[in-house]
């Protein structure tokens, strides 16, 4: 048997560039196979924000923020929720994942040229329990330079090996089926698409202009989540988060089709966990999108006020950047699957933050005097143009025009003035008082204990409806898909796994393909920023592996 390469890599996204390189740094020759075009090279990292949940950082450190492997750990048990006969890998690789967040991460990353930004973000805050979902302490460490940051030095790995002769891509090259020799899989066969000149991230054609075989003693499967296929999504929609939403936008580029987790379970592969899902329910709809139905995220600070289709508020913990799938869950049981912020210009001008590294140019271009201008300036550049042009977006001088403007844009005629003005002003009656029974404004004082958040993140207590703190806003929050939590199930060499657990030869998995390592690192949640370092953690372990067998 000849074969073209040592390994066939699928997929040319973060988990695949570092499976890869692991790869080729053990001398061994690989093909990297990709559906893109060349200039989509990196995959969803590069659009990324570039967040890694570090343990116990020099980061954490320096701003008092005291971290642990055991207190990540009862955070992570406590957010997975790990309850299935299944989970028994995921649970696994999620202990082997914490201890490299609390271990080597920083370090193999940081020898490898990647720095973050020192004041670390508090995301998923959690809002119930301890032994519940959330981080109990900051760990989203921004990654300078964003989701390029992240890429980049595996990107530059993989050009070394490619002038060494060791690694090679084949772009436009969309695998539709793993061959099988003898009950080992050591081929992938497909289609060569057009070529395709379109921007990075942007839909590309699916005209196909050949086919293609390629064969390999290892075939590693890091072909991402299923987040742009909104019919997948909702075959898989669990009926613990309500109905699935009838609109949905997307937080990924169309190529996060989910159509190679199919091709790997028709030759063999258990999937599992694939109703764990990882949407947001900040979205709101790019006015200057790059792919279909491009939504962002907004990254809220805890003090914009949460109100549900209706004009109800949404009880804790429900609040903003607490707890994404109760809230998810909560908005999807009010038979509408859009909800309402409402705040002001104080809170816009540091409360919010837009997830993706189009949207965060500071950060993105590496510029101090940039990031430095958020903490003094006005309304981030990226921020005031969705304020401008931004279709979900409201800003008016009072609460009627305000309250106008929602029934028009939804359409649905469902918010009372005097309802919505009764719950403001009795939450801005609380503000007035040291002490309060209002949860939302008891976790605003809490962050605000954090230096960090005092210093970039959080604004003082005080009353929305006070005219001093400039507009009123609302805008509308459309449920967007983002990560798929579940996928093919592997063992703790990445190896991936038949129903009933033995080994499918010759197959490897890493990145969000494999639910982030096991099939389902997260259980049911996440505590942010985990997703990249699932990647780079699980493309590690397979590409390690799988260099020992050929
Ligand atoms: C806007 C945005 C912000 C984010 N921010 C963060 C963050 O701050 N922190 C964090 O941890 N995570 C974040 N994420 C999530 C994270 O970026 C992704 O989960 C991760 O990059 C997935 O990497 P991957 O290599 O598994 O998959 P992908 O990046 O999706 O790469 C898979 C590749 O496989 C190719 N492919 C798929 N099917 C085939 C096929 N049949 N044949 C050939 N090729 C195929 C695709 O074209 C693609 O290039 C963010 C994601 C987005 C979109």
């Amino acid at each position: 048997m000849t074969y073209d390469a040592d390994a066939i890599v699928i997929g040319a996204g973060l988990a695949g560039l570092v499976a890869a390189t692991e790869l080729t740094d053990a001398g061994k020759r690989v093909i990297i196979v990709d559906q893109e075009p060349e200039q989509t090279l990196g995959g969803q990292a590069w659009r990324s924000f570039g967040g890694l949940f570090f343990v116990n950082s020099p980061e954490q450190r320096r701003l008092r923020i005291k971290d642990s492997y055991e207190l990540a750990l009862q955070d992570w048990m406590g957010s997975a929720g790990f309850d299935r006969e299944e989970d028994h890998w995921p649970r696994k690789w999620a202990e082997a994942y914490v201890d490299f967040a609390a271990g080597e991460k920083r370090s193999w990353l940081h020898a490898q040229g990647m720095r973050w930004f020192p004041i670390v973000g508090w995301a998923e805050r959690g809002g119930s329990l301890a032994t519940g979902h959330g981080n109990s302490v900051p760990r989203f460490h921004i990654t300078w330079g964003t989701g390029l940051g992240v890429v980049e030095p595996f990107v530059r790995r993989a050009r070394e090996a490619e002038q060494k002769g060791l690694l090679s891509f084949r772009f436009r090259h969309r695998v539709t089926s793993l061959g099988t020799n003898g009950g080992i899989v050591d081929s992938v066969e497909g289609e060569v698409l057009e070529p395709s000149n379109v921007k990075r991230s942007e839909p590309s054609s699916r005209v196909v202009a050949s086919s293609f075989i390629l064969r390999a003693q290892v075939i590693v499967v890091c072909s991402g989540g299923m987040g742009a296929n909104h019919d997948l999504v909702r075959k898989n929609w669990p009926k613990r988060l309500g109905e699935a939403p009838k609109r949905l936008i997307s937080g990924v580029p169309d190529h996060v089709d989910g159509l190679m987790l199919g091709i790997s379970e028709q030759s063999g592969a258990h999937l599992i966990n694939c109703d764990r899902m990882w949407h947001y329910v900040e979205g709101v709809h790019n006015w200057n999108p790059i792919w279909s139905r491009h939504a962002i995220r907004i990254l809220p600070g805890p003090s914009s006020l949460w109100f549900d289709a209706n004009g109800n508020r949404l009880p804790a913990p429900c609040l903003p950047g607490f707890d994404t799938l109760a809230t998810l869950s909560h908005i999807m049981k009010t038979g509408y699957d859009y909800s309402w912020f409402i705040l002001n210009e104080t809170i816009v001008k540091k409360e919010f933050t837009l997830s993706g590294s189009e949207q965060n140019p500071d950060f993105t271009s590496k510029s101090w005097r940039q990031v430095l201008k958020r903490a003094t300036g006005g309304i981030p550049s990226p921020v005031k143009a969705f304020l401008d042009k931004g279709e979900d977006f409201i800003v008016e001088n009072n609460l009627t025009d305000l309250v106008r403007r929602m029934n028009a844009l939804s359409g649905d005629n469902l918010i009372d003035e005097q309802k919505l003005h009764a719950q403001i002003a009795a939450r801005d009656r609380e503000v007035e008082n040291t002490y309060t029974k209002d949860a939302q404004i008891t976790a605003i004082r809490g962050a605000r204990n954090y230096i960090g958040d005092k210093l970039v993140r959080v604004v003082p207590p005080h009353k929305i409806l006070d005219p001093k703190h400039g507009r009123l806003i609302a805008v509308r929050l459309n449920i967007l898909t983002r990560k798929s939590l579940g996928g093919i199930e592997t063992d703790l060499n990445a190896r991936v796994l038949k129903q009933g657990g033995e080994p499918l030869p010759g197959v490897y998995a890493a990145g969000e393909a494999a639910g982030f390592g096991g099939g389902g690192v997260h259980g049911y949640n996440s505590l942010e920023g985990t997703f990249l370092g699932g990647c780079i953690f699980s493309g590690r372990i397979a590409g390690r592996a799988a260099a020992k067998v050929v």
